[in-house]
């Protein structure tokens, strides 16, 4: 797997400045256009083609001109930050048939469970179902032996890149389910702090934007934990049971004021945003703005788009419509074209 990196990473130093001209010149008029800009969020990396999460998806997703890389952050068994959507393994990985004997009651593999050695061992595979379907059929179908990464060997992948390539894509980490964690008997977002302060990343200015379900750690982070980090409160459905919070609260004007006293933005579910059925905005991006808030929707995917809606439809309604502040996205050159194409026609 190493050797794969190492591969995309050297053919990226040698024609990174000649072949992919255009993405290095994107981020640098982002740079130029910083207020109105949109930031585009490499959602698990270029998940779209590669592997969520694997270093290589995010190798993708920096060349593809993402602004941020997005890091879900779980812990393993001897502590350290795993980059893994779910606390559960066997959705992406064949850890089912390496430790057969390793579930849960449950029938669950959790993370946390094992080791950085034994995950280290792991295959990651494209996102499948319960009964072994792949989530998104159309995405890659490769052999490759792709590995799980940590969080440190993101940010190391991330800087070494913004080092050769003269530009400054940020972090996007999300702390998943820091409750679950707690009651395993680990503080997962202190963890977080300390390894993101070990790489420079501690203060508003900083290229990070750290993101998490659970609004009760949020305001721990921001008070407790005293960290002056940019922070994104995700917003979901109730019935997801992401953590205890009362999203319908949170969205309200209320909620958002409370969020905005800790927060500098929220990243809502599309839906939240916008009334497919109804072909109109909801009050949220409204009221979000009235706070002072970015708004960071989830997730724009080209093959999996609102129903009867064309990619740069979506796209007009998230840009032009609702003008919000950025995006999550598993197609992040899809969204990097559309904006430079609506630059082009600005300008
Ligand atoms: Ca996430």
């Amino acid at each position: 797997m190493k050797n794969i990196v190492f591969c995309i990473i050297a053919f990226l130093c040698i024609f990174g400045r000649g072949a992919f001209a255009d993405a290095n010149e994107s981020s640098q008029s982002n740079a130029d256009h910083a207020k109105s800009s949109p930031s585009v969020v490499a959602h698990r990396g270029a998940s779209g083609y590669l592997p969520e999460h694997t270093l290589e998806a995010a190798v993708l997703a920096y060349n593809q001109g993402a602004d941020y890389i997005e890091q879900d952050l779980v812990l393993s068994q001897d502590n350290v930050l795993i980059v893994l959507h779910d606390i559960h393994l066997e959705r992406t990985t064949d850890v089912e048939h390496q430790f057969p004997n390793r579930a849960r009651e449950d029938g669950r593999f959790y993370a946390i469970d094992f080791t950085l050695a034994e995950l280290k061992q792991l295959h990651v595979h494209e996102r499948a179902n319960a009964d072994g379907s792949l989530v998104f059929p159309n995405r890659y179908k490769g052999q490759a032996a792709f590995s799980l990464a940590t969080f440190e060997e993101h940010i190391a992948l991330v800087n070494t890149l913004n080092q050769v390539r003269g530009r400054n894509v940020g972090l996007y980490p999300e702390i998943k389910a820091p409750a679950w964690h707690r009651a395993e008997g680990k503080d997962i977002s202190s963890q977080v702090l300390t390894v993101l302060k070990r790489h420079g990343y501690a203060d508003a200015d900083d290229p990070v934007l750290l993101q998490c379900f659970d609004f009760n750690e949020i305001k721990r982070i921001r008070h407790t934990l005293n960290s002056e980090l940019r922070l994104i409160q995700l917003l979901a459905e109730n019935s997801w049971q992401e953590s205890n919070n009362d999203y319908d609260y949170l969205k309200t004007n209320e909620g958002l004021a409370e969020i905005a006293a800790v927060a500098q933005g929220i990243g809502p579910w599309f839906p939240h945003v916008y009334d497919v059925e109804r072909s109109q905005a909801t009050s949220l991006v409204t009221d979000a703005k009235k706070h002072g808030l970015l708004i960071h929707p989830y997730t724009f995917r080209a093959d999996q788009l609102p129903a009867n809606m064309t990619a740069p439809q979506t796209l007009d309604i998230l840009f032009k419509q609702l003008e919000v502040d950025g995006v999550f996205t598993d197609h992040t050159d899809t969204v990097v074209g559309y904006l430079r194409r609506q630059r082009a026609e600005t300008d």
